[in-house]
């Protein structure tokens, strides 16, 4: 399983500029952030670029900002420094609580939110909860910048819309006061695990009824998937544990299940219906609303 590492030439970037002339002049490169996920993928040839362009010190895009309405994250943030920020743990907590569940102490150290993000794994553990606080990724090249919701970034399996000559700087959160949000994992152990499925969701209620109701999902389909028909089926209703109950079962119209060495297809189709729910309640119950379930 662990074969060395290809031979390559490289590149370290010491600012955003540097890097992104690098990736605009070289043809046939990869970035390495973390390096948590692509060190593996170049040992087991995944992939065998013929230069690797470092990114790992740019300073300038390793930040935690407060914007009052919004939260920016740089995209070399550290998972650790992530989960432990103040500003994270209040203004995006389930940002926060989803990282807790990722990998080890010594993994979320090195490895960056950008890396997590750009990997595009289907099992990607910051993709849910960002998904839910419908975070926008500021994607940077030579020719200037754009915007992309992070539910429009994941095209499949480590696919994203990032062009060849684009890198993700920056991570946009919307500050979603009066709601409540939560994120459940199930792995094949407690934890330092990848999903077999997880489940992000994020609530706000009005007068008893649900106002806004947002779910997202990992490792039940080629990428990242917000489950619509579940949030369509609450949105508007008034909260009950047998309202919850009847949508959270809707959840399989929007996810694709495969059978891989972690679960079958069948077994993350159930746990997403439970997860769904779980989730749900949890997210009820941080706003006051306790529901037996
Ligand atoms: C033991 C172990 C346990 C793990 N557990 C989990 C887990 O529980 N949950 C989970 O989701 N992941 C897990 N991972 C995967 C990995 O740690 C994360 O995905 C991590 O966040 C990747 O970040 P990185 O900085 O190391 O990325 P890297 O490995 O440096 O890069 C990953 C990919 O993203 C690209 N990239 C990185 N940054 C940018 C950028 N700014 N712009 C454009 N492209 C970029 C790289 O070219 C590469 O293709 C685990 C990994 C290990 C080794």
């Amino acid at each position: 399983m662990f074969y060395r590492l290809p031979e390559f030439n490289y590149y370290k970037a010491s600012t955003l500029r540097e890097a992104l002339e690098l990736v605009d002049r070289l043809e046939d490169f990869k970035v390495i952030a973390g390096g948590t996920d692509l060190v593996m993928d170049l040992r087991i040839g995944r992939y065998k670029p013929r230069n690797i362009v470092d990114i790992s010190e740019i300073k300038e895009l390793d930040y935690i900002v407060d914007e009052g309405d919004y939260v920016r994250i740089g995209a070399l943030a550290k998972l650790q420094n992530i989960m432990e920020s103040p500003i994270v743990r209040t203004k995006a907590p389930v940002l926060a609580e989803a990282i807790y569940q990722m990998a080890s102490w010594q993994i979320r150290n090195v490895a960056t939110i950008g890396g997590n993000l750009c990997n595009a794994s289907p099992a990607a553990d910051t993709a849910p909860p960002l998904m839910v606080l419908e975070a926008k990724l500021k994607l940077v090249s030579k020719d200037g910048e754009r915007i992309v919701p992070v539910t429009e970034f994941f095209l499949g399996p480590r696919k994203t819309v990032l062009k060849k000559n684009e890198l993700l700087a920056e991570i946009i959160v919307p500050y979603e006061k009066d709601a409540g949000s939560s994120m459940i994992k199930l792995g094949r152990r407690s934890a330092f695990t990848l999903s077999i499925v997880a489940v992000a969701t994020l609530v706000k209620v009005e007068n008893g009824k649900f106002k806004d109701v947002r779910v997202a999902l990992n490792s039940v389909a080629p990428k990242p998937v917000r489950a619509r028909s579940v949030e369509e089926a609450l949105k508007g209703k008034k909260v009950s544990l047998e309202a919850i109950e009847e949508a959270s079962k809707f959840v399989v119209n929007d996810i694709s299940p495969i059978s891989d060495v972690r679960a079958s297809a069948e077994y993350r189709r159930e746990m997403s219906i439970i997860l769904t729910r779980d989730s749900l309640l949890k997210s009820l119950e941080r706003i006051g609303y306790k529901i037996e379930g």
